[in-house]
């Protein structure tokens, strides 16, 4: 019987282990390790951070769905991957695989700049618990009387559409609390010009983007650099300073400590190269996510990274699983179809919404619209998601 092993339990670890579950049945003995119990919905974590949702609803025990789908469950941080032993350490122990797929996402890269990051003088909402922290400390600058409030991406970030959600929830908030002119707020970001979003753009998100922020009186700083962050400002290489008494911004990410540990798995920042099939060089190896090595598509005047969204590693896990697939039983390798972004940057009581094919122009499949609609789809797919992954199913049953 095969042993396939999967490292990390959110988007990619758990599509990819009830997917070769559905496909391979008892045929596999298929054990999913993470250093993380839980699942949380990422994308839901800024409404959490407004506090409009309350964090125990995103988040939910991985145990009950992967036992109940007989899938086992190894509680533990891997220090690094041996590909030429096949196998995994975890916690002091090796377990050998005969496939594995890698699905680690990334690192975040707080030391690149002085001052960055939840232990100095700026917020996250990239992990769970930053997030509970942004949210104490947002809620305690929306009830000042004024304050000056920094949003937006350091230069090489690459998950750019929540710092555009929480710009424009902030400024939601202010005017329904009827202060919105006792506070400045600005957005600052390594993109050339807004609704880049690291793709070269999609379609009309720059105009919608720009017409909000014009509308909504929020300064936008382009093509920013971030050189150092004081308990009182942003500073920018351009030599701007940016006044701040609450800011969130998204560092730089970085491959996982246990591939960056592995000899022969990732790239210099610990990324893991792929071919179409999501296989690595060394085959018996899938790597799926944000753990994936994708070169920025264009030459920016400032690094913006590439984003790879929880809807791009679904569709990742579900080709690298049918390509792992083919392997196993010598079928010739599948052709995958490229892979398409759709995203819903969410407003608070609006939201942008496109999708795009493929990721990067010229595109046969384009399609932007801002609605109210959107706003609620995004709220549905959270709900169709946490119960999906709750229950252990890949897809809609039946
Ligand atoms: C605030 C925010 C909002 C977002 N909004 C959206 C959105 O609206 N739409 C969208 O499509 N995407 C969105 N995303 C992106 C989405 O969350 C990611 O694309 C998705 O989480 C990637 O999934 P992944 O499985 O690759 O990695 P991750 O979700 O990063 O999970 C990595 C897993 O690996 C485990 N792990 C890591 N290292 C180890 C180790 N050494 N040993 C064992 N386990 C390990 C972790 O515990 C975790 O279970 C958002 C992300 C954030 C942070």
């Amino acid at each position: 019987m095969e042993r396939i092993i999967i490292v990390g339990g959110s988007f990619g670890g758990l599509t990819a282990a009830f997917r070769l579950k559905d496909r391979l049945g008892k045929r596999a003995d298929i054990t999913l390790i993470s250093d993380d119990g839980r699942f949380t919905f990422m994308p839901s974590l800024p409404w959490v951070t407004m506090g409009w949702k309350k964090p125990e609803k995103i988040v939910f025990d991985i145990r009950r769905p992967l036992q109940r789908r007989d899938i086992n469950f190894l509680l533990g941080k891997v220090s690094h991957f041996d590909l030429n032993r096949q196998s995994v350490h975890v916690e002091g122990r090796e377990e050998h695989y005969d496939q594995l797929l890698i699905a680690t996402g990334s690192d975040l890269d707080f030391r690149a700049i002085p001052g960055l990051g939840p232990e100095a003088y700026t917020h996250s909402i990239l992990t769970f618990e930053h997030t509970l922290l942004a949210r104490e400390k947002l809620a305690r600058i929306l009830s000042a009387d004024s304050g000056n409030i920094v949003v937006g991406c350091s230069q090489g970030a690459s998950c750019l559409g929540p710092a555009y959600e929480m710009v424009l929830m902030i400024d939601l908030d202010l005017r329904r609390r009827g202060k919105r002119h006792h506070f400045n707020i600005h957005f600052i970001t390594p993109e050339p010009f807004l609704g880049h979003f690291g793709i070269g753009g999609t379609g009309k998100a720059r105009r919608a983007m720009e017409d909000d922020f014009y509308d909504k009186d929020i300064d936008f700083h382009l093509n920013a650099q971030v050189e150092e962050i004081t308990p009182e400002s942003v500073q920018l290489k351009d030599g701007s300073s940016i006044p701040q008494d609450y800011s969130m911004i998204v560092p730089p990410f970085l491959g996982v400590d246990a591939v960056r540990k592995s000899e022969g798995l990732g790239n210099p920042k610990g990324f893991i190269l792929v071919d179409e099939g999501y296989r690595h060089v060394n085959e018996a190896v899938h790597c799926v996510g944000v753990a994936i090595a994708l070169a920025p598509p264009y030459l920016t005047p400032v690094p913006v990274g590439v984003p790879k969204t929880a809807n791009m590693t679904i569709q990742m896990a579900k080709i690298a699983t049918e390509d792992l697939i083919s392997q196993i039983q010598n079928n010739p390798r599948p052709v995958p179809s490229p892979l398409s972004v759709t995203c819903i940057a969410d407003q608070g009581n609006t939201a942008l919404y496109f999708k795009v094919s493929p990721v990067l122009p010229p595109r046969q499949r384009l399609f932007t619209r801002k609605a109210v609609w959107a706003h609620m789809l995004k709220q549905g797919l959270e709900r169709y998601e946490m119960w999906r992954f709750r229950n252990g199913f890949s897809r809609l049953p039946g």
